[in-house]
C-alpha cells in the first residue's frame, strides 16, 4: 500500500512538471505567433532575446534532475497505471532522454547555426548564389551526425533525423514507398503533359478583392468546423497553424488580389491542422498523451481537407454558386465542371509549395533522395545543384533556370530540419487511406460534402484521430483505422482515377 501511494505521488509530481512545461510552451507559441502576425518590426531584436530567455527556461525545466529522478522511480509497466497514465510516462521519458543525451554545447551550436544559417540562406536565395549557402549545409551535416550519435546511438544519422518528425519510420521503408510512387507517377505525368485536352485555367484569373477573399475563407473554415471562439485567423508572410492550447488555435494565410485559390486553399489546409489541435482529448490539454502524433499525421489532417475534400467535385458543387456570388463577373464562362478541372490542373513547376497534388510527391522524393545521399556520404554538398537539376529533369521534365528556383527554394535546410520533407508525402498517403476508411464508415460522406454537411466527417476525425493523441504509434493508428499498413497504392489509384477523368485519358 505504501509503495502504491509512493508511485501515485511520483506520478502526480511528474504530471505537475509536465503541465508546467506545456504551459511555458504555450506562452512561447503566442509570442512566436505575435512575432509573425502583429509585432512591430522594430521589436525584432528584443523579441529574439525574449524568445531566447524563455527557451532557456523551458530547456531547464525539461532537463531538470528532479524530473529525471521522478521518471526513474516510475515503472510504466506497473499494473496500477491506466493506458493514459502509461502514455504520459513513456512520452515524458522519451523527451527527457532526447534532451539530456545531447551535450549542451552541441545544442547551442545547432541553435546558433540555425539563426545564422537562415540569414545566409535568405541572402543566397535572393542573389542566386548556392556557393554562399553550401558551407552552412556542410556544418549542419557534421553537427547533425554528431547529434544523432548522442540522441539515437542505435540509428543511422539520417534515420535519427527522420525520427524527430516521423517516429518509427526509417529511410529504407520510406525509399520503398517512394520508389512505388515514382514508378507510376513519372510516366503518368508525362502522359498527361502530352494529352491534347488540357483544362482551361484562365477562368481562375482576374481581380479578387482581399476583403471578399477573407470573408469567403472565414465562412468555409467555419463551415468545415473551425471554432472561432477557440481560435483566430490572421495574415502572415507564410501561412501556418500555431497557438497556445487546444482552446486557442491560431491560423494564418496571405492574400493575393490576382489569385483567390491560393489563399483559400491555404486557409482550408491550415484549418485541417487546426481541427486536429482543437479536437484533442478534453481534460488533458496540458499533457503529452493528448498531443498530436507526428508531422505526417498532422499533415494528413490538413491534406484530408485541402485535397481529399476541398479539391473534390462534390465540394465544388456545394461552393461554386457562393464563389460566383462573392466575385460577381469573374466566373461568367465557368461551370462547376470547368472550375473543378481548373483548380486541379496538373502543371509540372519548379516550386514545391505551388505544386499540384500529382507532381507534389516528386518534389518531396527528390529532396528525400538528396538528403539520404548527403547523410550516407554518397553526395557532396558542392554537387547538390547539379544533382537537383538532373532529378528535376528526370522526374518532372523541367530544369530550373536558377538555383533560386531550384536547390535554394526551401528554408528547411537553413534551420537544420533534415528529415522533415518525407512527412509531406507520408501525410498525403495517410490522408487518402483515412478518407477511404471514413467513406466506409460514413456511406453518405460524398453527398454530405455536396450539401455542405461536414459535421459527421469532422466528428469521425475527432473520434478516430484527434482525440486519440499519442495513445497509439502512427503504425498502430493506421492499422486500427484502415485495417492496413501505410500503403501508397491507395494514393496512386486515387490520383490515376481522378486525373484520368480530368484529362480524358482512356484505356
Ligand atoms: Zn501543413
Amino acid at each position: 500500500m505504501l509503495l502504491y501511494m509512493q508511485t501515485k505521488k511520483n506520478y502526480q509530481n511528474l504530471i505537475s512538471k509536465l503541465e508546467e512545461i506545456s504551459r511555458l510552451k504555450g506562452i512561447m507559441g503566442i509570442i512566436q505567433w505575435d512575432q509573425e502576425v502583429t509585432m512591430p518590426s522594430g521589436a525584432s531584436e528584443a523579441r529574439a532575446d525574449q524568445i531566447g530567455a524563455l527557451a532557456g527556461v523551458i530547456h531547464e525545466r525539461m532537463t531538470d534532475n528532479v524530473l529525471g529522478e521522478c521518471l526513474n522511480e516510475l515503472n510504466e509497466q506497473h499494473n496500477d497505471f491506466s493506458v493514459f497514465e502509461r502514455c504520459n510516462i513513456v512520452e515524458a521519458r522519451r523527451e527527457y532522454d532526447l534532451m539530456t543525451k545531447v551535450p549542451k554545447e552541441l545544442v547551442q551550436s545547432l541553435a546558433a547555426l540555425g539563426s545564422r544559417g537562415h540569414a545566409v540562406w535568405v541572402r543566397a536565395r535572393k542573389e542566386n548564389r548556392f556557393s554562399d549557402f553550401a558551407p552552412v549545409i556542410k556544418e549542419f551535416l557534421a553537427l547533425k551526425k554528431e547529434w544523432a550519435a548522442c540522441a539515437y546511438p542505435d540509428k543511422s544519422a539520417y534515420d535519427a533525423n527522420i525520427d524527430l518528425f516521423e517516429r518509427g519510420a526509417t529511410s529504407v521503408e520510406i525509399a520503398v514507398i517512394f520508389d512505388q510512387l515514382k514508378a507510376t507517377l513519372i510516366p503518368f505525368i508525362q502522359e498527361i503533359k502530352q494529352q491534347a485536352y488540357q483544362p482551361d485555367t484562365s477562368i481562375l484569373s482576374g481581380h479578387f478583392p482581399v476583403e471578399k477573399q477573407e470573408a469567403l475563407a472565414r465562412k468555409i473554415s467555419e463551415d468545415i468546423g473551425f471554432q472561432f471562439d477557440k481560435g483566430r485567423m490572421d495574415v502572415s508572410v507564410h501561412p501556418f497553424c500555431g497557438g497556445s492550447h487546444p482552446t486557442d488555435i491560431r491560423i494564418t494565410t496571405r492574400y493575393n488580389e490576382n489569385d483567390f485559390v491560393e489563399s483559400l486553399y491555404a486557409v482550408i489546409h491550415e484549418t485541417g491542422h487546426a481541427l486536429y489541435e482543437q479536437g484533442r482529448m478534453t481534460d488533458a490539454g496540458d499533457l503529452p498523451v493528448s498531443e498530436s502524433l507526428t508531422m505526417g499525421i498532422h499533415e494528413s489532417q490538413s491534406l484530408f481537407w485541402e485535397r481529399m475534400i476541398a479539391r473534390s467535385r462534390e465540394f465544388c458543387t456545394h461552393y461554386f454558386d457562393m464563389i460566383c456570388q462573392t466575385f460577381p463577373g469573374n466566373f461568367q464562362r465557368a461551370t462547376i465542371d470547368t472550375f473543378y478541372q481548373a483548380i486541379n490542373a496538373c502543371e509540372p513547376g519548379f516550386i514545391r509549395v505551388e505544386a499540384d497534388e500529382l507532381t507534389y510527391p516528386l518534389h518531396v522524393i527528390l529532396r528525400f533522395e538528396i538528403e539520404k545521399a548527403l547523410f550516407e556520404g554518397d553526395l557532396s554538398v558542392d554537387d547538390l545543384p547539379g544533382v537537383w537539376n538532373e532529378k528535376m529533369k528526370q522526374y518532372l521534365g523541367i530544369v530550373p533556370p536558377t538555383d533560386t528556383l531550384g536547390v535554394l527554394q526551401d528554408s528547411h535546410w537553413s534551420s537544420g530540419a533534415f528529415g522533415y520533407f518525407p512527412s509531406y508525402t507520408l501525410g498525403a498517403i495517410y490522408a487518402c487511406q483515412f478518407f477511404q476508411a471514413m467513406q466506409g464508415a460514413l456511406p453518405d460522406a460524398k453527398s454530405n460534402i455536396a450539401t455542405g454537411n461536414f459535421a459527421p466527417i469532422k466528428k469521425w476525425l475527432n473520434e478516430n484521430i484527434h482525440s486519440q493523441g499519442r495513445l497509439y504509434t502512427p503504425q498502430e493508428l493506421v492499422m486500427r483505422i484502415t485495417g492496413e499498413q501505410l500503403n501508397p497504392q491507395h494514393l496512386i489509384d486515387y490520383l490515376k482515377v481522378k486525373y484520368s477523368e480530368i484529362y480524358r485519358l482512356h484505356g
